[in-house]
């Protein structure tokens, strides 16, 4: 069988349509592992993602694999058995972090918003000095409801009791401000395919100094590259492949052999970002912004009810709850037979009763965004739903001519 993929215009909540610069990227010759030009594009990726994260920090690197691998390498390596974490939880991803610190023998600690909610930063405070966690960590953007957890306090709490902050910012990252540096985050991952508008299978990742001298601490005493005055402390990190130690030391200048880099994943990497820098980081953010209030809109033009707090929703996705004259999988199975379009179901308490429509990407783009509300007009009305002729592609026009 030849793989012959339809066209899908990608409108769920990730992965999306990948940019089409960055599959021509992917289809480049390969070089070898320690190449001069190979190793050149490792340096080049990195600066790039030091931009892209608003970060000076030397280790930026990817981590090979999709963003769970770098969400799981940087809980492993920073939390040893018995540590304290504590893990804001908003939704599906606030127990990701969850499950991953306990597997890693972490005494977990959480602080619960509800669904369609952020977690107040004053609670986040009182349960760092109830609980006297090592870590606190966060996501950023919680795709399972939309949410963007604002930042900036939460890095203030974890500086003034000095404990590490991780972020997972898959899903928001160069879609929604994110301020590495200047929020005081110490290891921050993220994917391609949400905004960066690449596939899964690469996870960009900045570890602070302070994070870094953490992470050394727990070095394989199996390398025997160390000196004895320089001799870890730490138990050894329970990972291998995910290991960021040795994962910098592959990136840093020893370039200390550990897996094979992913070449054609590092070239889609490298593409993702030169797209957005050469637009401009602030202007991505704001593309993903406009393209995402165009959504809102269209929805709300369309006699929808939006779910959560919108005031706090990322710029790059909105859910949706599903009217009750129609049945939620058959109309997105409607959407993608007759449109080719594909609109994200739910997870947990969400699902059946919301649709997440993302604008990511390569798809935060006008026509993708008329075109997703004229075929979701038309399927709803076709499916039962009393829906205004024209109204979500009016009010999303409105948004574009403002
Ligand atoms: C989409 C998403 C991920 C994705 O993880 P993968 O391993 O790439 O599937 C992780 N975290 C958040 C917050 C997301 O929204």
């Amino acid at each position: 069988m030849t793989l012959t993929p339809p066209h899908r215009l990608l409108m769920g909540p990730g992965p999306i349509s990948a940019d089409p610069r960055v599959l021509r990227a992917m289809s480049a010759a390969l070089v070898g592992q320690f190449d001069p030009v190979m190793t050149g594009y490792m340096n080049a990726t990195q600066a790039l993602y030091r931009q892209v994260f608003r970060t000076a920090n030397e280790a930026t690197v990817l981590v090979d694999g999709t963003a769970r691998a770098a969400i799981e390498a940087a809980v492993v390596s920073l939390v040893e058995p018995g540590d304290r974490v504590l893990v804001p939880v908003f939704g599906r991803f606030g127990h990701l972090l969850v499950e991953i610190a306990r597997r890693a023998g972490a005494d977990v600690a959480t602080v619960e918003a509800p669904w369609g909610q952020v977690v107040d930063p004053a609670r986040v405070e009182e349960a760092v000095r109830a609980h006297r966690p090592k870590l606190v960590a966060v996501v950023q953007g919680d795709t399972s409801t939309t949410m963007c957890q604002p930042l900036a306090e939460i890095g203030e709490i974890c500086a003034r009791h000095d404990v590490l902050l991780y972020v997972d910012a898959t899903a928001s990252v160069v879609g929604n401000d994110l301020r590495t540096d200047d929020w005081g985050l110490d290891v921050v991952t993220v994917g391609l395919q949400k905004c960066l508008g690449g596939p899964s299978g690469s996870a960009p990742t900045t570890v602070s100094d302070r994070a870094r001298a953490v992470i050394d601490d727990r070095k394989h005493v199996e390398q025997g590259l160390r000196t004895d005055d320089d001799e870890p402390t730490g138990t050894v990190i329970g990972s291998n492949y995910l290991d960021l130690a040795q994962i910098l030391d592959y990136w840093g200048p020893r370039r200390l052999n550990h897996h094979t880099e992913a070449t054609s994943m590092l070239y889609a990497a490298y593409e993702c970002a030169r797209i957005v820098l050469e637009d401009g980081l602030d202007a991505t953010i704001e593309r993903h912004r406009v393209a995402g209030a165009a959504m809102l809109a269209g929805v709300q033009g369309l006699g929808l009810t939006v779910f959560g707090d919108v005031a706090h929703k990322m710029h790059n996705v909105v859910a949706v709850e599903v009217p009750d004259a129609v049945v939620a999988d058959a109309v997105r199975a409607a959407m993608l037979d007759d449109f080719a379009i594909e609109i994200g179901t739910s997870f947990g308490p969400l699902h059946g009763r919301v649709w997440r429509i993302g604008t990511m990407g390569y798809n935060a783009r006008k026509d993708a965004v008329l075109t997703t509300l004229a075929a979701l007009e038309h399927v709803l009305r076709a499916h039962g739903a009393a829906v205004p002729t024209g109204g979500g592609v009016a009010a999303a026009l409105e948004v574009y001519a403002a």
